[in-house]
C-alpha cells in the first residue's frame, strides 16, 4: 500500500507538524498494512483555519455547484473502487468479496444520494411575518470508527457538502487509508482548499483537540458511548453542536407465529455480518419459550457452517485488531462464568486458520438480559438467544439495555410487526427481513446516539435556522 507521510490540508499536502507515525496492522496477517502521520493539536489548528476561512466562500456556493461536486467524487471514487477495496480490507480484515459491495460500493452510491440534498439550505418557509431561512451550521469536525469506514465517512461528509458547511476529518487509527483516498479525489475534482481537511491521529490527541477547538462548530462523532460522552463533554464549554452515532445492544424478537428457520437465519447472519463488528447488530435473539430449543438447534447449525478466513468462501473476515480479538473472547469467557451455555464457537482459534485475529462464531444460550454479556456491546461475533413467556416480556426484555440504536421484528404479518416495532425504544426497527436503506434516516435513542445520519434527516443536522423578522 502507497505510504501516507502528509496530510491534507486547505487544498495542499503538508508536512505534519511532528514526524511521529500511526503504524497499522493487518489484522488477518499481522503484517504491517500502512504508516500514516499521527497528527497533533499543532496540525488540528492549523487545519481548523483553513476550514473557517473556506466556510465564508463555501456556504454560499450555488447549490448547484455544491450538486456538482458531490456526484463529481461520487465519480472519482467509482473510479478508484479497487484502491479502497484494498484500503479497508488490508487494515479492518474484511473478506474482499464482501468488502466489494458492503464497504465500497454500497457506500459509493450512498455518497452519490446526498447530491439530492444540495439544494436543502435554499428552501425557506413564511411563519406570520417572518421568513424561515437554513445555513450551513459552519466548521464541522468528523470522528469515525474502524467498521464501516467509508459508510461512516460518507454519511458526514456527503451531508456537510450538500449543506455547505467545511469539515476536518480525523479516522480510526485502525482504518485511515480511506480517508487520504479520498482526499486525493477531494484534490482532483477541484473542490476548494479548506472545504474538506484530513489531519490522521489518536483520539485522545487529534480527537480532543477537535471537539474543544473555538472554531470548530459541530463535531459529528461516530464510535462508543465511551468515547461519545467524552466526546460530548469536550465539546461542552464551546457550546458545540454534537451530532452522537454509538454503540448498541440491539433485540430481535421472533414471535410466536413467525417462520422460524427464514427468522433464525436472519438473525443468525446479521449478528455474524461484518465479523460482529456492526453497531446495529442483533445480538440479543428473543424466542418464544416453545420455540426456543428449535431455535437453538437451527441456529447452531447455521453458525457452524459459516467460513471464517479471507477467501471467496468466508463469511466472518477477522476482528479488526488484536485489541479488539482479545475484548470478545474476554466475552465469551464472561458468558461461560456468568452461566449461559456455550452452544458452538468459543475461545479457541478457527478451524483452519493460523495467523490473524479471528474469532469462530458464537452462540450462547440460556443467556439472562441482565447478564452482561446480555446488556453490554461485545462487538465480535457472539449471539445471546433469550427465550420469553409473553409477547409484552419480550417488548420489556428488548428495551431493557442502556441503548437503542437499533432492532427487529420477525412477524407472522407485517402488521403486526409494526405493532411491535412502535413498542421497541430504538432509531430503526428492521421487520421480517428488512435492509439497510440509504434513503431512510439512521440513528439512535437512549445511549445509542442523538443525531440522525443519511436522506434529508442527516443533512438538516447541518444546518442552522434563522428567522428574518419583518415589520
Ligand atoms: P471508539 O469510540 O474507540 O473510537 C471511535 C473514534 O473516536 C476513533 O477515531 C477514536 O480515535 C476517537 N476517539 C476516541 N477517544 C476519543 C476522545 N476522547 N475524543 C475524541 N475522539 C476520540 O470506537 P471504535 O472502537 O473505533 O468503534 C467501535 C464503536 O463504534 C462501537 O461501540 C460501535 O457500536 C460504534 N459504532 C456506532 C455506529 C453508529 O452509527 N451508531 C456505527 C459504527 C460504529
Amino acid at each position: 500500500m502507497k505510504p501516507y507521510s502528509n496530510l491534507y490540508i486547505d487544498g495542499a499536502w503538508v508536512t505534519p507538524a511532528s514526524d511521529h507515525k500511526l503504524c497499522v496492522i493487518n489484522p488477518a496477517d499481522e503484517l504491517i498494512a500502512a504508516e500514516v502521520p499521527a497528527g497533533n493539536a499543532t496540525d488540528v489548528d492549523r487545519a481548523v483555519e483553513a476550514a473557517s476561512k473556506a466556510f465564508v466562500s463555501w456556504s454560499h456556493t450555488a447549490s448547484t455547484e455544491r450538486r456538482r461536486f458531490i456526484l463529481a467524487i461520487a465519480d472519482g471514487m467509482r473510479a478508484r473502487r479497487d484502491d479502497l477495496l484494498a484500503a479497508i480490507s488490508d487494515t479492518m480484515g474484511c473478506p474482499r468479496h464482501i468488502a466489494k459491495w458492503l464497504q465500497v460500493d454500497d457506500p459509493i452510491e450512498g455518497f452519490a444520494l446526498f447530491a439530492n440534498h444540495a439544494a436543502i439550505a435554499d428552501q425557506t418557509e413564511e411563519a406570520g411575518t417572518s421568513i424561515v431561512m437554513r445555513e450551513p451550521v459552519g466548521v464541522c469536525a468528523f470522528i469515525n470508527p474502524w467498521n464501516f469506514p467509508l459508510h461512516q465517512l460518507i454519511g458526514k461528509v456527503g451531508a456537510a457538502l450538500a449543506a455547505g458547511c467545511t469539515m476536518v476529518v480525523k479516522p480510526s487509527e485502525q482504518t485511515p487509508v480511506q480517508d487520504f483516498i479520498v482526499a486525493e479525489i477531494m484534490h482532483d475534482v477541484g473542490l476548494p482548499p479548506g472545504v474538506f481537511n484530513l489531519v490522521t491521529g489518536t483520539g485522545d490527541e487529534v480527537g480532543s483537540a477537535l471537539c474543544t477547538h473555538s472554531l470548530v462548530d459541530m463535531v459529528s462523532f461516530t464510535g462508543s458511548t465511551r468515547a461519545g460522552i467524552k466526546v460530548a463533554i469536550a465539546a461542552a464549554p464551546t457550546v458545540k453542536r454534537v451530532a452522537q452515532e454509538l454503540g448498541g445492544k440491539s433485540p430481535f424478537i421472533i414471535t410466536e407465529h413467525a417462520n422460524l428457520l427464514p427468522a433464525v437465519k436472519y438473525g443468525v447472519e446479521d449478528v455474524m455480518f461484518n465479523s460482529g463488528q456492526t453497531c446495529t447488530a442483533l445480538s440479543r435473539m428473543l424466542v418464544p419459550q416453545n420455540k426456543y430449543k428449535q431455535a437453538v438447534a437451527i441456529a447452531r447449525e447455521l453458525a457452524e457452517g459459516m467460513i471464517v478466513g479471507m477467501g471467496d468462501d468466508a463469511f466472518l473476515g477477522a476482528m479488526s485488531s488484536a485489541a479488539q480479538q482479545k475484548r470478545v473472547l474476554e466475552y465469551i469467557r464472561l458468558g461461560v462464568e456468568e452461566g449461559a451455555t456455550l452452544v458452538c464457537g468459543g475461545t479457541d482459534q478457527p478451524a483452519g486458520i493460523g495467523k490473524g485475529f479471528f474469532v469462530a462464531p458464537t452462540i450462547f444460550a440460556d443467556v439472562h438480559n441482565n447478564m452482561r454479556i446480555a446488556q453490554e456491546e461485545i462487538f465480535g461475533p457472539v449471539l445471546c438467544m433469550i427465550p420469553y413467556d409473553e409477547l409484552d416480556d419480550a417488548i420489556a426484555i428488548a428495551n431493557d439495555t442502556p441503548y437503542g440504536l437499533s432492532s427487529a421484528v420477525f412477524a407472522e404479518t407485517e402488521s403486526e410487526a409494526i405493532s411491535i416495532a412502535h413498542r421497541i425504544r430504538a432509531g430503526q426497527c428492521y421487520i421480517n427481513g428488512g435492509q439497510f436503506n440509504f434513503l431512510a434516516p439512521f440513528g439512535g435513542y437512549k445511549q445509542s446516539g442523538n443525531g440522525r445520519e443519511f436522506s434529508a434527516e442527516g443533512a438538516h443536522e447541518f444546518l442552522e435556522v434563522k428567522a428574518i423578522q419583518r415589520p
